[in-house]
């Protein structure tokens, strides 16, 4: 602004004043005594002071036209006139002041006389011609034609001003050589006055154009990760009001005659059985929980780099607990169910894939039990000893422990290390709560296998948890399950949602964003639902989605970049029970 206050200030009222000013000559005459033209010469004061004082008042008018918001562009509305009036008033004062204080300077044996009309339908000029290059420039797009236009107008308004100002001034040739207080005065030469401002104002192009930009460049990207940070957590309370994704699970019929030679081939493989069981909506499953069934989430540690699911001796101890529950609860087989991540995961698609992760919070918090599957192993791949300590150590299994603690509680979440199905230890959650100080094979395998880090992937599904957590907080559901989640979160929140991460790769690590300010856009989620709650209304789509607007965005973003945003918001990644291309058969 004070770059451009200068171009319009100086280069083009000061400037143009005494380039003008070097047009007149005053003719001595013959009746005067006087011989030939009379010399004007400029007082050195009043000549700085003018300069600066153009410079300040155009600088202020510009700040306050362009103080508004650039989204009102075509927007005509009270608060543009009100801007514009503002500013065309300062910027016609401004070249008034600069003119007649630089007529003021003139000093010479003449006396200056003005004559008031015309002083004052310069001023009109000169403001007229400032309002309509300002409105202009407000309303207009941003081009070159539109800043051309606008300069044009607003020098007209500087010309119109001087010209008809100059016919207001009447000059008297005198005897004395009538000179100002200071009296130091200097003669001005219009040509090195034109040549400075010139390349004054293209240095200052170039820079301001430059600044400009970078500046565009922030803009942009700050709001772009403000747009996807809002995706992200509308995203995640979404996917606590309704599925996602289909909730797919194996009927135990099935799973107790299940080969891993059948696991191995994952959903696809299983799906062609038909005996996938798909339910697709929360109702279908509050349905089919009404009539019985009876779903068990078993969560294990993939202990093959390549290999879906479960080994052979998991999957022995999940039929086992199948067994355990069945008779525990008194259900038939006929009523029990399945959720085993590489069934129940579509995996080659990854859309669907990628649903389905984000949905994992909703998955994790509808079946009537967890079972933590963890006999003692090897990892195919480490050689390492896999057991109930290492799998405290996986952050799939962690987010799996962590969501369906958070929305079931304790009490039905069961420990299998091989012998028997027991429950969980009390030590458990406080151990596996802090989610992101634990292992992944992603990190493990510094990301060369996979695009994102599964610490990226996981933050929407924990965004939901803490939604979800913080709102039947806010409702006042005070079972012992939601008080003891509230509490985990309370005594754990900053470990439990870091702001940040330590990305590994094979060129080194780099820090970067993780939770943001995520949590403290979902808390203000859970206020505006309880307030919608205090008016009575239910929580509806429409709350979420109206913090955000597309519509808003497409102006500074196109649809192209929009599409592109998405898939930064759900980056295809893969779970735990990934598999490339070349699944190996190979079990252990
Ligand atoms: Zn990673």
């Amino acid at each position: 602004m004070v770059c451009a206050g200068f171009s319009v200030g100086v280069s083009t009222v000061w400037a143009m004043h005494y380039v003008g000013m070097s047009a007149l000559h005053l003719d001595g005459g013959q009746s005067s005594g006087a011989s030939g033209e009379i010399p004007v010469r400029f007082e050195l004061s009043f000549t700085i002071i003018s300069a600066f004082a153009a410079w300040l008042i155009a600088t202020v008018g510009l700040h306050i036209v362009n103080g508004r918001d650039v989204s009102k562009r075509s927007l005509i509305d009270r608060e543009l006139w009100i801007r514009v009036a503002a500013a065309a008033s300062l910027i016609a004062s401004g070249v008034m002041i600069m003119h007649y204080m630089g007529m003021i300077s003139q000093t010479g044996p003449f006396h200056t006389e003005y004559h008031a009309g015309v002083v004052f339908a310069s001023g009109l000029i000169a403001l007229v011609a400032a309002g309509v290059g300002l409105l202009l420039l407000s309303t207009m797009p941003p081009v070159m034609a539109t800043r051309l236009v606008s300069a044009f107008l607003i020098s007209a308004a500087v010309n119109g001003m001087h010209y008809t100002g100059m016919q207001a001034a009447s000059y008297t040739v005198a005897e004395d050589d009538i000179s100002m207080i200071f009296s130091i005065t200097i003669s001005m030469n219009e040509t090195i006055i034109g040549i400075l401002v010139l390349v004054a104002d293209l240095a200052l192009y170039a820079v301001c154009d430059s600044y400009g930009m970078q500046m565009r460049q922030e803009y942009e990207m700050a709001a772009r990760k403000d747009l996807t940070l809002q995706r992200i957590v509308t995203a995640a309370v979404m996917s606590t009001k309704e599925l996602g994704a289909a909730m797919n699970c194996i009927p135990a019929t099935s799973f107790m005659s299940l080969e891993i030679d059948c696991i191995r081939e994952r959903h696809e493989g299983y799906r062609k059985s038909g005996h996938l069981m798909i339910l697709d909506t929360l109702e279908d499953v509050w349905e089919a929980k009404a009539a019985g069934m009876f779903i068990i989430f078993f969560s294990y540690e993939c202990l093959a780099y390549k290999q879906a699911g479960p080994n052979k001796l998991q999957l022995r101890v999940m039929k086992a607990s199948v067994q355990q529950l069945a008779s525990l609860h008194g259900k038939r087989m006929e009523d029990m169910f399945v959720w085993l991540d590489c069934i129940s995961i579509p995996q080659r698609n990854k859309a669907m894939q990628t649903a389905s992760i984000n949905s994992i919070y909703s998955f994790a918090s509808l079946p009537d039990a967890m079972v933590i599957v963890c006999p003692e192993s090897i990892h195919l791949d480490t050689q390492q000893k896999a057991d109930q300590d290492s799998i405290r150590d996986r952050l799939w299994c962690r987010v799996e422990h962590l969501a369906y603690c958070c929305s079931r509680g304790t009490s039905s979440m069961y420990l299998h290390c091989g012998d028997v199905l027991g429950p969980l230890p009390d030590d458990w959650m406080k151990s596996v709560c802090c989610v992101f100080e634990a292992h992944s094979t992603c990190c493990r395998l510094k990301h060369t296998t996979t695009m994102t880090c599964d610490r990226k992937v996981i933050v929407q599904p924990l965004v939901a948890l803490y939604f979800d957590v913080l709102l039947r907080n806010a409702r006042g559901d005070h079972d012992e399950k939601d008080v003891y989640a509230y509490t985990l979160i309370k005594e754990n929140k900053e470990k439990m949602f870091p702001r940040t991460y330590t990305h590994e790769s094979e060129e080194g690590t780099s820090e970067r964003d993780l939770f943001g300010d995520l949590l403290e856009r979902a808390e203000l989620l859970v206020d505006e639902s309880m307030r919608e709650r205090g008016k009575g209304n239910a929580f509806q789509k429409a709350d979420v989605t109206k913090h955000f607007s597309v519509s808003e965005h497409v102006g500074i973003f196109g649809e192209h970049e929009l599409s592109c945003m998405h898939e930064d918001v759900v980056p295809p990644s893969m779970t735990r029970c990934q598999s490339s291309a070349a699944l190996s058969t190979q079990d252990i």
